[in-house]
């Protein structure tokens, strides 16, 4: 019996509509060898969606959906900082990029603070500078929670502050005028008592303001060394450390000191910095015991 050869299925109309869409909004890629069917990176303007959004998009409306990568990649974009090599700038990932890569100082940084700080906590930003952190750390711990940050530049806290009236997180708050050397005073005197969750310093100059204006390692010491009285057990302090700048190298080498310094019985201490790059920033972290 000769075999009849199997003419190609008529697919009807609607599963020719699924199947044009599938090829619209799906692209296969090789991960790991074999061919996978993932979703299409949405353009917008010849853009990647978050390349577009980290460009174009309203600050505001940035941090209001949690994009605070993008509003770091974003100040990256418009005053790249000395210590990033300007022949390297950092690209624009989709936070769900298919392709794993290594996370970056300011992601781990946030993703410990995440895990240490809840909802009602107080915590400490030792360097408001352009806000961001301040609004991660109001976002952490909600509005039961209490967030203090202190600067000495007072443009920098008049901005954060317009930008936290604006989100409705004034209430959970306070904004110090003042050098972060004199943050136990401010602590014992607001909050009797109380320990912190966690405390977030990010070392250097503020990216959009006066290059001048830098932390510096007497004063950053001082507060390090106050801070750790404060912070609860299993509360966190991060210190983000950069070099490219005048000093920044000196400033980070007598951090690392202090930080090598503590106790074991006070708690732990890790440092992490991506070997391969020029001037790269790193992270410092202690967990309180
Ligand atoms: N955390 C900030 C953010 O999310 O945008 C970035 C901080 S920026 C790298 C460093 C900030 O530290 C600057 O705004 C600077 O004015 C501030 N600063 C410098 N010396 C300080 C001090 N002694 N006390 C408090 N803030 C200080």
């Amino acid at each position: 019996m000769s075999k009849k050869r199997r003419g190609k299925k008529k697919l009807t109309a609607a599963q020719k509509r699924a199947k044009r869409e599938r090829r619209e909004n799906t692209q296969i890629i090789f991960l790991n060898g074999k061919q996978k069917r993932v979703p299409r990176e949405k353009r917008i303007e010849g853009l990647p969606e978050y390349e577009y959004l980290a460009r174009t998009a309203d600050p505001v409306w940035l941090m209001e959906n949690g994009y605070y990568e993008l509003l770091y990649q974003r100040e990256q974009m418009e005053n790249p900082r000395d210590d990033l090599p300007a022949s390297n700038p950092a690209p624009v990932q989709p936070p769900s990029s298919p392709a794993f890569r290594l996370e970056s100082i300011q992601e781990l940084t946030r993703r410990l603070m995440r895990a240490a700080v809840g909802p009602g906590d107080r915590v400490l930003d030792g360097t408001v500078g352009n806000g961001h952190d301040t609004f991660f750390l109001a976002h952490c711990v909600g509005p039961r929670g209490k967030v203090v940050g202190f600067d000495v530049q007072l443009d920098a806290l008049a901005e954060t502050e317009g930008l936290l009236n604006l989100q409705g997180l004034s209430e959970q708050v306070s904004l110090v005028h003042d050098s972060h050397e004199w943050l136990g005073l401010w602590l014992d005197t607001h909050w009797p008592g109380q320990k912190l969750a966690g405390a977030m310093f990010n070392l250097g100059y503020r990216p959009r303001g006066d290059h001048a204006i830098m932390t510096r390692p007497q004063s950053t010491l001082a507060a390090l060394e106050q801070v750790i009285n404060y912070l609860r057990p299993g509360g966190l302090l991060t210190v983000a450390l950069y070099t490219g700048h005048e000093g920044g190298a000196e400033e980070a080498a007598a951090v690392l000191d202090f930080m090598r310094g503590l106790p074991p019985n006070l708690g732990q201490v890790v440092w992490h910095q991506f070997l391969n790059r020029e001037n790269p920033p790193s992270l410092v972290a202690f967990c309180k015991k």
